[in-house]
């Protein structure tokens, strides 16, 4: 194998985003790779990434990718994302014909096109195909044979294959119905390899007490924020947006909250608010009171639409007690404070468990300790290799799980 030059025979398990990098990268380097995938075809989760678009990558330096990673995974990331960047993931795409575009907030698509995401693995496959990579589909793995440092084989079919270098591209837990199950996370463990569970991570938020009749309104340009229960401190805050659904709340800010929500669920007590207006209280009722001196007949339903959509205006100030005809003047100070908390600290309470099944992401997998950065090698194993959503890597929204994965396949995929 890369060692003294020669030829290695390499099996890559999982025909995702890392996957197919790491096997086409390992058989443009002269190996004879085999590619297993579950599915039918390859690439299945790329197809529905980013609606169906698929949000390729995040434009920027590697520096400010990074960032947009926790500490542990930013310095994990970077030798990887290093070697094989945006500009360089990019640059491949382009030379195989998918043209792409950078929206305003940096996040990088192909051009629209109908089935933009399914041009995006169509340009893997060719890749792979053009070294020589021998991709099974419908190929299941469902075991792994042997133990530290040499694992000596994988069960496919009850069948035993063997090869030199095993790569593991299974991906996470999320949408098991594009192939991910997450199995494969405790087989490992079952091998003592360091694990860290599935979490739920970049998903919708179900709520105790959720709103089905407000479906698809949204609240804008304010603060999501999460509590330690309905009196309890400030957790974490997330500018952005949200949107009601049936069940509770989905949207920008909804996804970048709900792996802290589930954790400060578990840990015994979540609370969500929605600030509409990002000032304090306290300042947000100096200024209605202002207005209720300049402007006395103004209706408190006209003030409140303001800053809530009009279908939550009627609904909420029923349950704040409040006469829809009542003017500013007339406000009673107690349903001042009450129309002002609605604009600052409106609440969506408590949440009911985040569904790891519905992230776009899966928070958890191998314990970043236990692989080397630069070459993805799982410590302690002469011939096991790790890349993708498996490793314990879990960035935000906008581009950034696919860029981890096709950075630590290219990795993966150099031996
Ligand atoms: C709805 C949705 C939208 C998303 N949108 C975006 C986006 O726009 N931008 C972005 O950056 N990220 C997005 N993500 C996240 C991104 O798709 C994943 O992080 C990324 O695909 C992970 O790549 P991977 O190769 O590790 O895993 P995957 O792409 O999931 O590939 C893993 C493959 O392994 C196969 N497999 C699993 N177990 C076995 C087995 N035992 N034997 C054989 N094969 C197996 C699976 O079938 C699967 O095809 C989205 C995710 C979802 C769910």
């Amino acid at each position: 194998m890369g060692h003294d030059g020669g030829m290695a025979k390499i099996i890559v398990v999982g025909g995702g985003a890392a996957g197919l990098v790491a096997a086409w990268r390992a058989a443009s380097l002269g190996h004879a790779v085999q590619l297993l995938e579950a599915n039918g075809r390859l690439g299945v989760k790329l197809r529905i990434s980013g609606g169906g678009k698929c949000n390729i990558t995040h434009d920027g330096p590697p520096k400010a990718l990074l960032s947009a990673f926790s500490k542990a995974q930013a310095r994990f990331l970077r030798p990887s994302l290093h070697a094989f960047d945006n500009a360089a993931v990019l640059d491949l795409l382009r030379r195989e014909g998918v043209e792409t575009y950078t929206r305003d907030n940096g996040r990088v698509f192909p051009l629209d096109r109908p089935g933009s995401a399914g041009a995006v693995v169509a340009a893997f496959e060719t890749l792979a195909h053009r070294v020589g990579v021998d991709v099974r589909t419908g190929a299941r793995v469902t075991a792994l044979q042997g133990r530290a440092p040499r694992l000596e084989g994988l069960l496919l079919n009850g069948e035993p294959l063997h090869c030199d270098v095993y790569v593991l591209a299974t991906g996470g837990a999320s949408y098991p119905e594009t192939g991910t199950r997450g199995e494969v996370l405790g087989w490992l463990k079952g091998l003592g390899v360091p694990v860290l569970p599935w979490f739920p991570a970049l998903a919708p938020i179900p709520l105790q007490r959720p709103r089905p009749s407000w479906e698809g309104v949204s609240l804008r340009e304010g603060d999501l924020r999460l509590q330690a229960g309905p009196e309890g401190r400030r957790l974490e805050t997330f500018a952005g947006d949200i949107v009601f659904t049936k069940a509770g709340i989905s949207g920008p800010a909804a996804l970048e909250l709900s792996q802290a929500t589930e954790r400060a669920r578990r840990e015994g007590a979540a609370w969500l608010t929605y600030a509409s207006i990002r000032e304090l209280p306290e300042a947000v009722d100096a200024a209605l009171q202002a207005e209720q001196r300049t402007n006395p007949r103004l209706l408190a339903a006209t003030w409140i639409q303001r800053h809530l959509p009009e279908r939550l205006v009627e609904p909420l100030l029923q349950e704040a007690g409040i006469d829809r005809g009542l003017m500013l003047k007339d406000l009673s100070r107690s349903a001042r404070k009450a129309l002002v908390a609605l604009a600052t600290a409106l609440p969506l309470g408590e949440p009911q468990a985040v569904p790891l099944a519905r992230g776009e992401v899966a928070a958890g997998g191998v314990d970043l300790g236990a692989v080397d950065p630069r070459t993805m090698a799982l410590r302690g194993w002469d011939n096991l290799r790790i890349c993708g959503e498996l490793l314990d890597i879990d960035g935000p929204v906008g581009g950034y799980n696919l860029q981890a994965a096709f950075s630590t396949g290219y990795a993966a995929g150099t031996l």
